[in-house]
């Protein structure tokens, strides 16, 4: 794919409206996890470095386009400005007098936050007058929140049909990695697929069996998919319901010749809770009662040995139920294969969506892995082969 970024465009002196992504953490008003932070620093110093000025623009949580005062980014000001290392002014509206007042005391090289744009209806309708009065604003559009552009809103798109638009430095490496991992990769390429159920990835599981020469489904989800080939899965999480979309789904896979890696062992437990009783058992002898919180050691090996021989991984899903200990033991075991490969130059590995950023961060591989993306539904919606309207107005 093809899209503009900041080498096409002269930032000098001009202003900057930069959508990122802010939508935080928070614990009692406090920042719990600053990763999106750190994320969005090398295109706000990068503008500001070359003599921009930098207008952040962003949303928190879903005021609904009300004023919420629980939801002003204003708390993220100080954060930003620490880990940026100046001062960064804060503006209480995004649009209208307030917004033009903050945006005018600048000088080139100064950051400015404005306030939620989602204080605003227009926002979420991609209202054309919003877009607008957001534009009045800026000279340059710089999207950078690859997290957001599954939405077509104001100031992910429309801003783009007023302003000349580019990807920030973020956004162009989310979309670097995720070509590199589904659009045109090196083969074989290997999908891994985990978490709670199918209900949710019915789309990305189609997708990837198109696209991909080896699907590993895990955890909650392979349960489903277990019970549907005839195995006892007792009291574990599953979608009996889904039985026929599960055969489906290994029926299109064989048609588009892709080998589907499901569970051949698995951890059993009787309750759902941190150092529950367990055993190891194959998929045909889950006790009576028992629960399949993970899976076990040659499905892992199994897995392992499909990453060894993989160019490519993309894995979205944990394969157990990893925040209770020991039943995170498939997915940190796999995760650092995936990452030992990694740094060893032999596998492009990309990660993503829902609860696997903590699951890497919890293997301790977040950082070794190619690309792990904090981007939940977009990341989702890429892997489903579907058309981003924010990533198409950069094309
Ligand atoms: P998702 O958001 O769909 O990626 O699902 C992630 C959740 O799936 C995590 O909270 C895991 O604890 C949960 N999960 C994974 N495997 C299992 C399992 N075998 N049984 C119950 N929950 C699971």
């Amino acid at each position: 794919m093809t899209f503009k970024t900041l080498d096409d465009i002269d930032v000098s002196g001009k202003r900057c409206l930069v959508r990122v992504d802010l939508n935080v953490p928070m614990e009692n008003g406090k920042i719990s996890d600053a990763t999106r932070i750190e994320r969005i620093l090398p295109t706000i110093k990068e503008i500001s470095d070359k003599g921009g000025k930098v207008i952040l623009l962003a949303h928190f949580d879903r005021p609904k386009g009300k004023i919420v005062p629980e939801m002003s980014l204003s708390p993220v000001t100080h954060t930003l400005s620490e880990m940026l290392g100046k001062p960064v002014a804060f503006g209480t509206d995004c649009i209208g007098p307030m917004a033009e007042v903050a945006v005018n005391a600048m000088k080139d090289g100064d950051v400015l936050l404005l306030e939620n744009t989602r204080f605003h209806e227009g926002e979420e309708n991609n209202d054309i007058a919003f877009s607008g009065a957001l534009a009045a604003n800026g000279d340059i559009f710089v999207s950078d929140a690859f997290s957001a552009a599954h939405r077509a809103h104001a100031s992910t798109v429309g801003l783009a049909n007023k302003l000349p638009a580019v990807a920030g430095r973020t956004m162009q490496a989310e979309l670097e990695a995720l070509s590199a991992a589904l659009g045109n990769p090196k083969h074989p390429v290997v999908a891994v697929v985990g978490g709670a159920k199918v209900s949710t990835k019915l789309d990305l599981l189609l997708n990837l069996v198109s696209k991909v020469d080896t699907l590993v489904i895990g955890g909650g989800m392979a349960n489903t998919f277990l019970a549907a080939q005839g195995h006892n899965v007792q009291k574990s999480l599953c979608e009996h319901d889904l039985a026929d979309t599960a055969r489906n789904i290994i029926d299109e896979a064989v048609k588009q010749n892709c080998a589907i890696l499901l569970p051949i062992d698995c951890v059993v437990a009787k309750e759902f809770k941190a150092g529950a009783e367990n055993t190891i058992t194959g998929i045909d002898a889950v006790t009576e009662g028992g629960m399949i919180l993970d899976a076990g050691p040659k499905t892992v090996e199994a897995i392992n040995a499909a990453f060894a021989k993989a160019e490519t991984i993309i894995w979205n899903g944990p394969l157990g139920a990893f925040e209770i200990t020991p039943f995170d033991k498939a997915t940190v075991a796999t995760a650092q294969f995936a990452a030992t490969q990694t740094k060893a130059g032999k596998l492009i590995s990309v990660a993503g969506g829902g609860d696997t950023v903590s699951a890497m961060k919890h293997a301790g591989v977040a950082d070794d892995l190619t690309y792990v993306s904090t981007a939940g539904g977009a990341f989702l919606e890429w892997m489903e082969g579907k058309e981003l309207p924010g990533v198409k107005v950069l094309g």
